[in-house]
């Protein structure tokens, strides 16, 4: 039987001078799973993220992502894995359209040569207007992606990753700066993506990360805080201490 837990994160630590930024962290997240990270600035969440996709090495513990150990790969080699990462600026062509972004990000069109040789097939045709359509973004097919909104360059960047089909999705405050309508589109789609592959983000949105945890999990100075249900974590006393703290 497959495990219900896709990522396992076990005495995960990393120093930086001395200073642990994430100590000895615990964290297990199961399929379908939409988890949010949340915790005040300077608490090690985008340092979590930053270790399991590999752009920041590991001092110590491990991160298993199904039968994989991601700690001793490369950050090239944990994407092919299946782990997508969305940083808080999109990384989107402007001057290409919606459909040409979507097109260069499937797998082996990401790199110069392997976008010289990349050819359009059908297939790939076929997977850019299903992803367009699940980003609300099947009528902007032909748009320069630097015309978007604000809000449709995030969602194309989702979009940008969901083509390459990754079971883990992590996403750094993918709302914000959208407008209200934006925000309702956003929490359905994560709902949709989390039906076949599970999400982690990172929201100081309390209103959206009640609309779209599944569980919550509370960093604090490097460590777990609490974790639970959005409605366990706020009743929580040491959460509550740590947030009227600031
Ligand atoms: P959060 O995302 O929760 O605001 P971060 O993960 O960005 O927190 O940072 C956690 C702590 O680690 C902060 O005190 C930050 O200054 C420190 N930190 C993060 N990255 C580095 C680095 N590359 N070198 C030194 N200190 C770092």
């Amino acid at each position: 039987m497959t495990s219900p837990i896709l990522l396992a994160i076990e005495d995960l630590t990393v120093s930086f001078d001395g200073f642990k930024a994430v100590d000895g962290l615990n964290l297990y997240v199961e399929r379908n799973e939409v988890r949010v990270v949340i915790g005040p600035n300077g608490a090690g969440k985008t340092t979590l993220l930053d270790l399991i996709c590999g752009k920041t090495k590991a001092s110590a513990g491990s991160i298993k992502f199904k039968d994989t150990e991601l700690t001793k790969l490369v950050e090239h080699d944990i994407v092919k894995a299946g782990v997508g990462r969305k940083f808080q600026t999109p990384s989107i062509y402007e001057n290409l359209s919606v459909r040409e972004n979507l097109e260069l990000s499937y797998p082996k069109g990401r790199n110069v040569f392997g976008s010289l040789f990349f050819k359009v097939t059908d297939k790939v045709r076929a997977r850019v207007l299903e992803v367009a359509k699940d980003i609300f973004l099947s009528d902007r097919l032909d748009t320069s992606a630097g015309l978007l909104s604000h809000g449709q360059k995030q969602w194309l960047e989702i979009g940008m990753l969901l083509i390459q089909d990754p079971e883990l999705l992590m996403l750094d405050e993918p709302v914000a700066g959208m407008s209200v309508s934006e925000r309702e589109a956003t929490a359905e789609l994560l709902g949709r993506i989390s039906k076949n592959r599970s999400v982690i983000v990172i929201e100081h949105d309390m209103d959206f990360v009640k609309d779209i945890a599944h569980r919550v999990t509370v960093l604090h100075q490097g460590k777990l805080l609490a974790e639970g249900k959005m409605d366990e974590v706020q009743q929580n006393e040491k959460v509550i201490e740590v947030y009227l703290g600031h």
